[in-house]
Order: C-alpha cells, then structure tokens, then sequence
C-alpha cells in the first residue's frame, strides 16, 4: 500500500477565500515553495500529482512547464478556486473548460480533479456528472467527515467506483476525539508528525491513502491579511516554520506515488 502524495498548487492569498478580482493586487510568492517542492521531490525520488489552478496556468507557466518536465502527474483544481457548492452547474463547467483549455496548450490534459476546499458534498453531488461528460477519470474531492464547511460523514473511505462510473479517491482521515483530522494541510501542521506516522501506517495496513499539501505552506513569511476569519488564520499560519521537516520526514518514512500510478495499478 502508497501513499498518493498531492499537491494543490495555488499561491498563500488563493487558499484564504480572498476575492478573485483582488488576486492581481496581491504579492506573487508561488516559487518559494514550489521550488522547495521539486527539491523535495528530487532528493526523494518521488513524483506527485499536482492539482492546478487555471489561474495559476496563466500567471506561472514556466512553473507548470518544470512540473511536467520533472515527470509529475497534472489534474484540475478549477481555475478560480471556487466552493463547487456555490456554483451552477453551468459555472462548473466553465471552470472545468477554462482551466482545461489552459493545460491543453502544454500538450498534455486532465484526467483528476480536486474541489477547492473539497468542497464536493451533499449539495454538489451533481459535479461528478459534469467532471464524467467533461472527461476526467478520477475525482478526490471528497473528505468523508465533518471539515466545517465541508465534507461527508460515514462516506465510504476506500477507493470505489461511482454509480456514473468516475473513480473517487476520498481525502483520508482521522478521528481524534470527536474531529476528522484529514492527512495533510493545516492539521499536518496543527499535530505532532509521530501522530500522523502511526495513524498512516495504520490506515496503510488495510487500503492506500492520499496526503495533501500546498505551496504556501512552505512560506513562512507570507503577508498576513487581516479581516479574515479566526479559525481560517488559525488553520493558514499554524506551524508554517515545521513543515519542510516534516513533508522531508514523510517522504522518507513511507512509499509516495502519483495517484494514477495506484489507481492503475
Ligand atoms: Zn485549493
């Protein structure tokens, strides 16, 4: 059993619910840790998959070109980094579209997806239809728990295919007391590595697992935007400074792929 190790590429301010049309007045700092992800990588020898923003497509294309040329696997994340529970059906698709247009100049396409903040539950079940006609194979939206403002209690952890025939990849996760912990991002952060050691060996024992991470998480100096939320400060800037160690850690403790290479094998 792997790890699928994925990467939600987006820059600090993309992560915060910040509005788009802000976005172009906001210091770029994507290369801090997307360089520090390839180092990573390289020194590990592994390769991830990377769920891009379109948004991120346009601004940074040489970025993207290193992604591809270092052999990592490239999926969707929207362009806009929308909550998919907010959209239409018809918004949905035109992000799928936009953003598949964009990665189709590389000669390359799509076949997984990610929501911005796995925003796929019970409201917006209805974009797997979507992601299905519009030619994805894979989603890993879903966070089977409660995230706050998103998420499926009791949804069926394993890889499984669904009634459309599109394959779901769910976000692993942990309960501690009575909260899901998923296996990356601010709770990564958040708890202990030796806590996330053991409870991936133990998920490990029985079916494959997904970690997640961002670029910004490496940055410890990001600007910090008042007016935001308390708990999304508390979840953005926890333990910035620890997570190089520990995604170096991680990567040396335990087997990581990209998700195709377990989903085809
Ligand atoms: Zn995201």
């Amino acid at each position: 059993m792997k790890i699928a190790f994925t990467i939600d590429f987006e820059d600090w301010y993309q992560g915060i619910d910040l509005p788009f049309s802000n976005w172009q007045n906001l210091e770029k700092r994507l290369h801090i840790g997307h360089y520090k992800l390839l180092e990573l990588f390289q020194k590990a020898n592994v390769k991830a998959t990377y769920f891009l923003l379109g948004k991120t497509i346009e601004d940074h294309p040489k970025m993207i070109s290193e992604i591809i040329n270092e052999g990592h696997e490239i999926a969707c994340h929207t362009y806009s980094h929308p909550f998919i529970y907010k959209l239409t059906p018809t918004e949905f698709r035109k992000e799928l579209q936009k953003s598949k247009q964009l990665i189709q100049s590389f000669g390359i396409n799509y076949s997984g997806f990610r929501a911005p903040y796995f925003s796929i539950d019970s409201r917006s079940l209805w974009a797997m239809d979507i992601l299905k006609d519009e030619g994805f194979t894979f989603d890993s939206s879903i966070f089977p728990g409660d995230a706050k403002r998103t998420g499926i209690p009791g949804f069926n952890p394993r890889i499984q295919q669904l009634g459309n025939g599109l394959i779901e990849f769910p976000i692993s996760t942990v309960k501690v007391f009575n909260f899901d912990f998923g296996m990356g991002g601010g709770y990564f952060r958040l708890l202990p590595y030796t806590f996330f050691k053991e409870s991936l060996e133990k998920i490990l024992k029985e079916r494959h697992t997904i970690f997640y991470i961002h670029p910004w998480e490496f940055d410890i100096k990001q600007p910090k935007v008042p007016g935001i939320n308390r708990r999304i400060r508390f979840t953005h800037y926890v333990n910035l400074y620890s997570t190089e160690k520990k995604i170096k850690q991680l990567l040396s403790d335990f087997e990581c792929t990209t998700v195709s290479d377990i989903l085809n094998n």
